[in-house]
């Protein structure tokens, strides 16, 4: 048994939606909406599935599908991306963290990664050998600094990972930081895996910033994006690398020996979405984050303080804020079993045996219903 898997358990988000199932508990864990997305995207798949062939698709992905997202991106993030050479297809941005992982990177060099962190990343690294480097950030702004930077590159690094905007915490990378990260990676020739699968659910009219819009990472910069959050689609797994031409040859070497390609019918439907006027996905937005109000209202009217939420589909309660003196773990217990309501506790995306981060994750992407039920049952955890 490779060690790397030996030593995990199930997923967090595996491990409480199924204690949610399993207890009758609101499900505020696994982040995903209540009801599915994009109806308009959901009948193109269910036309393409009867109308079009169902047997493999171009490996690097559907001609179609490649110039909608050059042409999204373009739209929308100003970049200039040749559809044929820059961009990649893959089944979901998980395989397209893997593809960039697998390569990109050796045995024995060293991957800096900012803690919190999305689950997947560190096994990832590690089972292509490298040597994941944490960089631990703290709330309220889950910032890095110089001094960490500093700190953590070294002759050896090889590639940073990064998530804007961020789960678990939210935050978006502000442009400074995006430079400063920049000066390093340059530095070092370092490759920027940019997880960027929340880049249209951002709140508050803010602006993302992706990785191939930093001045200086155009060679270095991995863009990934995917359909499951553009669309409020999770389970489609279709998912878009973006880079410069060498580095997307590169990790198609790896994608045609992880998955190959990707469901045609979804590839469709995802390059008819694409297409759809920009009012759309503002709307969907607009909804989010009036949920996101929502909650944040309910939560603070009941003493529990809220860290600020800039995208994706979650609010971070902070413990100690709100007079709660239980660590993440504990308190995610006492929720499911006292209140019936499963959360993520923010351990969860941290080295095991660290300091523990006193702050849970809840996923407002639900009914209003849902929401209210959700904050009068919480009320018994505090
Ligand atoms: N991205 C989802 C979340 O953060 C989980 C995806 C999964 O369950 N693997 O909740």
């Amino acid at each position: 048994l490779n060690p790397v898997y030996a030593g995990l358990g199930t997923t967090i988000f595996t491990t409480m939606s199924a204690m949610a199932a399993e207890t009758g508990a609101l499900n505020l864990g696994q982040g995903f909406p209540e009801t599915d997305g994009f109806p308009e995207v959901r009948e193109a798949a269910a036309k393409a599935l009867i109308d079009r062939s169902n047997q493999y698709a171009p490996m690097k992905g559907q001609a179609a599908l490649l110039e909608a997202v050059a042409e999204f991106y373009g739209r929308t993030q100003g970049l200039s991306l040749d559809p044929a050479r820059n961009v990649l297809i893959t089944s979901g941005a998980t395989e397209a963290l893997a593809a960039a992982v697998f390569s990109l990177i050796s045995p024995g060099d060293e991957v800096i990664v900012f803690e919190p962190h999305y689950d997947a990343y560190a096994p990832l690294i590690e089972r292509a050998g490298g040597v994941v480097v944490r960089v631990r950030l703290s709330p309220p702004d889950w910032r890095f600094t110089e001094a960490q930077l500093t700190e953590a590159f070294s002759r050896r690094t090889r590639m940073v990972m990064v998530t804007t905007p961020n789960n678990p915490t939210t935050r978006l990378i502000p442009t400074e930081d995006w430079a400063l990260l920049a000066r390093f990676c340059i530095e070092h020739q370092a490759y920027v895996v940019s997880d960027e699968v929340w880049e249209q659910v951002v709140f508050d009219g803010a602006t993302h910033k992706g990785v191939l819009n930093v001045p200086g990472l155009e060679t270095l910069g991995v863009k990934i994006g995917s359909a499951g959050k553009l669309f409020a689609l999770t389970g489609w797994k279709v998912g878009f690398v973006c880079a410069h031409e060498r580095l997307v040859s590169q990790m198609a070497k790896a994608h045609q020996f992880l998955t190959f390609s990707t469901p045609p019918m979804l590839q469709s439907a995802v390059a008819f979405g694409l297409g759809l006027p920009k009012s759309r996905f503002v709307e969907e937005v607009a909804a989010l984050q009036r949920s996101r109000e929502r909650w944040r209202a309910g939560l603070e009217a009941e003493g529990f303080r809220t860290l600020p939420s800039e995208g994706t589909y979650f609010l971070n309660i902070d413990l100690p804020g709100s007079g709660i003196a239980l660590e993440g773990e504990s308190f995610a217990r006492r929720a499911l079993k006292e209140a019936g309501v499963a959360v993520i506790p923010l351990d969860a995306f941290c080295a095991p045996g660290g300091d523990s981060l006193p702050v849970v994750r809840l996923c407002f992407a639900k009914s209003d219903a849902t929401l209210d039920r959700g904050i009068e049952r919480l009320t018994v955890a505090r």
